[in-house]
């Protein structure tokens, strides 16, 4: 397990002078150690205010939902995120609160970019997830799709509505859940959407567990 940074040429020594380390065949600086991930705040968030970096797995998360155009069930996927820092700019919330470690509940997240490139084409595969244009709102995205007309399937109804697969209010709706876990090769960084739910420990208690073995390494 490590951490892939980005460190522009004219700061290697400053990174390397921090503790990382150099990896030949990726020609990357890496962290070894999470305790010391802190230390590299400056190349992990980049220009973000805010960052995750995900931790030895996260899950993929399918559930049904039905179509709102030819009204037929289709599968849909979310993802989920149990074991994560929650990275945040210091300079805007305060060295105490800018780094916090997360690994009690599975909570879903509408979004995580970027997804390894093997697990996006399993998606695309598996579930008709892809990029597409959103009339709502007016861009492209990573969204489901119904299997049936092929129709979007926006992330507002799949994510915002109290009937969506993925609102977890009871044991009921946890059961109906399917979680795939995928293992990490290295801890990533990512932009996520999460949402904290407070009946998300419904999630890993009831949903169907299932391992994948996608191998999710981002290089
Ligand atoms: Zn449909």
């Amino acid at each position: 397990m490590a951490l892939i940074l980005k460190v522009p040429y004219e700061e290697k020594d400053e990174a390397k002078v921090l503790g990382a380390k150099w990896n030949p065949q990726l020609k990357k600086w890496y962290v070894e150690k999470r305790k010391d991930y802190h230390k590299f705040t400056k190349w992990i968030l980049g220009d973000k205010e805010q960052v995750y970096i995900l931790c030895d797995y996260f899950y993929v998360v399918e559930g049904l939902h039905t179509c709102f155009k030819c009204r037929n069930l289709t599968q849909v996927i979310g993802y989920g995120v149990k074991k994560y820092f929650d990275v945040c700019n210091p300079e805007l919330y305060g060295d105490e609160k800018a780094w916090s470690f997360e690994d009690d509940e599975i909570h879903i997240a509408s979004h995580i970019y970027p997804l390894p490139e093997k697990v996006l084409n399993y998606l695309k595969d598996k579930y008709g997830y892809y990029e597409s244009y959103s009339k709502t709102i007016q861009s492209s995205y990573l969204a489901n799709h119904c299997s049936n007309c092929k129709v979007i399937q926006g992330d507002f109804y799949l994510f915002g509505e109290v009937d969506s697969p993925f609102f977890i209010d009871s044991e009921e709706r946890a059961r109906k859940l399917k979680l795939y876990r995928v293992p990490l090769k290295n801890d990533i960084i990512v932009e996520a959407d999460i949402g904290r739910g407070s009946e998300d420990w419904l999630i890993e208690v009831f949903a169907q567990s299932i391992d994948l073995s996608i191998d999710g390494r981002v290089e």
